[in-house]
C-alpha cells in the first residue's frame, strides 16, 4: 500500500508525555522514543498496529500535511483520563539528495524528535496489524528486526510476557543493528528486553557490524553462526512465525544470509512458501 492510499482525513489530536533519547550521545544515530496521549474516547490501539503522523505545513509543493508512519512501540495504555496512551520510536533522518548533493532533514522525524512534553501532535490511524500474538501459546515466534524495526518486537514480546503469561513456544529475536551504541532497548541506556532473559522461552540474538565505524554491513551470519541449527528447526516447524521489521535493506540482507544456508534456489523456494503459509510477514520502509 502507498503512503497517499492511507486516510488522513479522521485525525485525532494528541499530546507528547514525554520525549526521550534511547541511542547513547556517541551514536551516529539519534532515535526517540515518544510517548502520546490521544485525547480522543473509543478509539483503542493494539499492539502491533501503525500510526500516522500529520506534520502541519506549509511544505514543498504546495502540500499542507506531511503524512508518514510509525509503528506502535508498546503495549498501548489507558491514561489517568481514560483516555489511550502509545509509544513511538523514531530515527532522527538526513537524507542527501542524489541531484544537488545538499543534505535535507527529514521533515517528519525532525519534528517529532524536537516536540518537547505538553506539544501537540496531529494523529491518523491506526492502520493494519501486521505483527499478531498467535492465538495459540505454544507458537514460536522468530523477529528479525533492524535499527527502527525493534518497534513492533518490543510491544509484542511484552504483552507475551507481561500479559499473555505462560508462554510455551520459542520467542527468538535476532536484532541487528551498526553498532552496540545503535541497539535500541538493549544497550546502556536502556535494557528493556533484559527483564525477559529469565524466560526460558525467551532469547535476543545481537547482530553488529564488525567495524561500526566503517561501512561494512551488519556480520548477521556470525551472529547465528552457533544457531543455525536451531534456526533451521524454527523455520522447519509448522507452528513458527517469522516477522521481519525495519528499513528496506533488511529484506536483501536475510535472503543473502539464509541463501547462503539453505542455497539460493531452496531459499526462494521455503520463503515462497512460508509467505504463501502467513507464516512469514514483513514490514518494510
Ligand atoms: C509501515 C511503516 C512503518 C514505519 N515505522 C517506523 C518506525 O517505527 N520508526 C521510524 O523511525 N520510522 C518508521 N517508518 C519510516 C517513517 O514513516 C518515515 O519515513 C521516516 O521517519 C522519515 O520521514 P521524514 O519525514 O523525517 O523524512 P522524509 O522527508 O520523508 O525523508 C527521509 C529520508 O530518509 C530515508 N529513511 C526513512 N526512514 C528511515 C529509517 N528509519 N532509517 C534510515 N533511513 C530512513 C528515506 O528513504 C528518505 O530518503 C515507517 C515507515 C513505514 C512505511
Amino acid at each position: 500500500m502507498r503512503l497517499t492510499d492511507y486516510d488522513i482525513d479522521t485525525r485525532y489530536a494528541a499530546k507528547v508525555v514525554s520525549n526521550e533519547g534511547l541511542t547513547d550521545t556517541d551514536a551516529e544515530d539519534e532515535v526517540c522514543e515518544i510517548v502520546l496521549d490521544v485525547a480522543d474516547d473509543g478509539i483503542s490501539y493494539k499492539v502491533g498496529q501503525i500510526v500516522g503522523v500529520l506534520v502541519p505545513g506549509p511544505h514543498e509543493f504546495g502540500q499542507p500535511w506531511h503524512h508518514r508512519l510509525y509503528s506502535i512501540a508498546d503495549v498501548p495504555a489507558v491514561n489517568e483520563h481514560g483516555h489511550s496512551r502509545i509509544t513511538i520510536v523514531v530515527r532522527r533522518c538526513d537524507y542527501v539528495d542524489e541531484y544537488s548533493g545538499e543534505r535535507f532533514r527529514g521533515v517528519s522525524s525532525n519534528y517529532l524528535c524536537d516536540r518537547r512534553p505538553g506539544d501537540p501532535v496531529t494523529l491518523t490511524g491506526p492502520f493494519g496489524q501486521p505483527f499478531s500474538v498467535p492465538a495459540n501459546r505454544s507458537a514460536n515466534l522468530f523477529m528479525i528486526g533492524l535499527g527502527t524495526g525493534i518497534a513492533p518486537f518490543r510491544g509484542l514480546v511484552k504483552r507475551i510476557y507481561e500479559h499473555e503469561k505462560n508462554w510455551q513456544g520459542k520467542v527468538r529475536l535476532l536484532y541487528g543493528a551498526r553498532s552496540g551504541l545503535e541497539l535500541l532497548y538493549m544497550n546502556d541506556r536502556r535494557d528493556d528486553f533484559s527483564k525477559y532473559y529469565d524466560e526460558e522461552t525467551f532469547e535476543a540474538i545481537k547482530a553488529l557490524s564488525p567495524r561500526p565505524n566503517w561501512a561494512d554491513p551488519i556480520a548477521w551470519d556470525y551472529a547465528i553462526e552457533d544457531r543455525v541449527e536451531e534456526i533451521v528447526a524454527l523455520l522447519d516447524d509448522p507452528n513458527t512465525y517469522v516477522y521481519v521489521a525495519g528499513v528496506r535493506q533488511i529484506a536483501s540482507m536475510l535472503d543473502q544470509l539464509f541463501s547462503s544456508q539453505f542455497g539460493p534456489l531452496a531459499w526462494d523456494k521455503r520463503k515462497q512458501q512460508l509467505v504463501a503459509d502467513g507464516r512469514w510477514v514483513e514490514l518494510l520502509y
